[in-house]
Parts: structure tokens; C-alpha cells; sequence
């Protein structure tokens, strides 16, 4: 087998969250080793992934098509958008079944140290959808770390000036952690006893 297949594959794997360049070993010695059964799969599901997976045009989540399945829905109440930084903070809040607005992916915190700015953010897309109305609610459900705070003071100085209700999740966040690593309990928690501005 060509080793620099292996090699250049393993440190594209090796970047994933949660991968090394031990384990993307593993598991390219594992496809290679099952190409029918696993690798053309994984192959043809990735190729779809990349051919039909969008972010939503409304709020930034990922899903096929030009908006998403939230955003789509008529079972969700529109005039909620709970604030996240990354997608996967919204599957958090999704595991828990207790939340039934809709969503606004930031694609990250403002942060000094890695230099992402409001320009890098999905900040002008939460102002246009504001600007449009019927919202009665923003709640801001960004991570419990400087970087989140200091995202959460911004947009709540921006909200301000529309007189939008502003909350955000409190107690039972841990200071210093990140949604998507909470279990679901404790992120219910922070929801339901979520203070104003
Ligand atoms: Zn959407």
C-alpha cells in the first residue's frame, strides 16, 4: 500500500475533534481493510454530504436544502431565536426536547486571542432577522467562557436597541464550559431559569 495515501489521509483524520494521528491510523487500516462493507458507504455518504449539506440562509444551522428543518417547521414558535455559537451547541439544546423556538448560529465568539471579530460572526444576519420583527424573544445561549460572555454582552447591547426581550441561560452552566459538553439536565435547567438582560 502506498504509505503516502495513508499519511496524507491520517493527518486530514487527525485534525477531527477527538482524532489523533494514532486513531485515524486505526481507522484507515480498518477501511482499507473492508472496502466494500465500509469504505464505499462512508465514501458515497460523504460525497452527499458535501453535495446537499447547506447552512440554513435564516440561521446558519446545517442541514440539506436552502433552510433548514427548524427553520421550516411549523411546530416551532418563530418568535423565540435562542443565540448558539456552533451547531452542535443546538443539538445540545435540541437532546434535551425542551426547546421549541428557533435558532441563530453565530459560527463562533468574539475572541481577542484567536482574532475573530463581529465581521467573522453571523452577527448582520441576526440584525437583518431582528430588523424584519416578530420576534418577542432572544435568548442568548452562548458558552459560559470570557469569549462567550463577552459575545453575550456585545449582542445584548445590539438587541437593546430593538426593544427585544433578552435573556440568557444562568445557573447550572458551569463557568468555563461549552454547551455541546453539558448533559441534558443541566442544560434544561439553564433554560427554564434564564434572567433577563
Ligand atoms: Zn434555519
Amino acid at each position: 500500500m502506498q504509505k503516502n495515501l495513508i499519511e496524507n489521509l491520517s493527518r486530514i483524520i487527525a485534525k477531527l475533534p477527538g482524532m489523533g494521528p494514532r486513531i485515524a491510523k486505526r481507522i484507515l487500516l480498518q477501511l482499507a481493510q473492508n472496502k466494500e462493507k465500509t469504505l464505499l458507504p462512508l465514501i458515497e455518504n460523504l460525497q452527499a454530504l458535501y453535495d446537499k449539506i447547506h447552512a440554513c440562509k435564516n440561521c446558519g444551522n446545517l442541514d440539506e436544502g436552502d433552510i433548514c428543518a427548524i427553520c421550516a417547521s411549523d411546530n416551532r414558535d418563530h418568535s423565540i431565536i435562542c443565540v448558539v455559537e456552533e451547531v452542535a451547541d443546538l443539538w445540545a439544546i435540541e437532546r434535551t426536547q425542551n426547546y421549541r423556538g428557533s435558532y441563530h448560529i453565530l459560527g463562533g465568539s468574539l475572541s481577542a486571542i484567536l482574532g475573530k471579530t463581529v465581521e467573522d460572526l453571523n452577527i448582520n444576519s441576526l440584525q437583518e432577522r431582528l430588523e424584519k420583527g416578530g420576534i418577542a424573544e432572544v435568548i442568548i445561549a452562548t458558552s459560559a467562557t470570557i469569549d462567550g460572555q463577552t459575545t453575550a454582552h456585545f449582542l445584548a447591547e445590539i438587541i437593546k436597541e430593538f426593544a427585544i426581550k433578552t435573556t440568557r441561560l444562568a445557573h447550572g452552566i458551569p463557568v468555563g464550559s461549552e454547551l455541546d459538553y453539558l448533559d441534558e439536565g443541566t442544560i434544561t435547567i439553564a433554560f427554564k431559569t434564564r434572567s433577563e438582560f
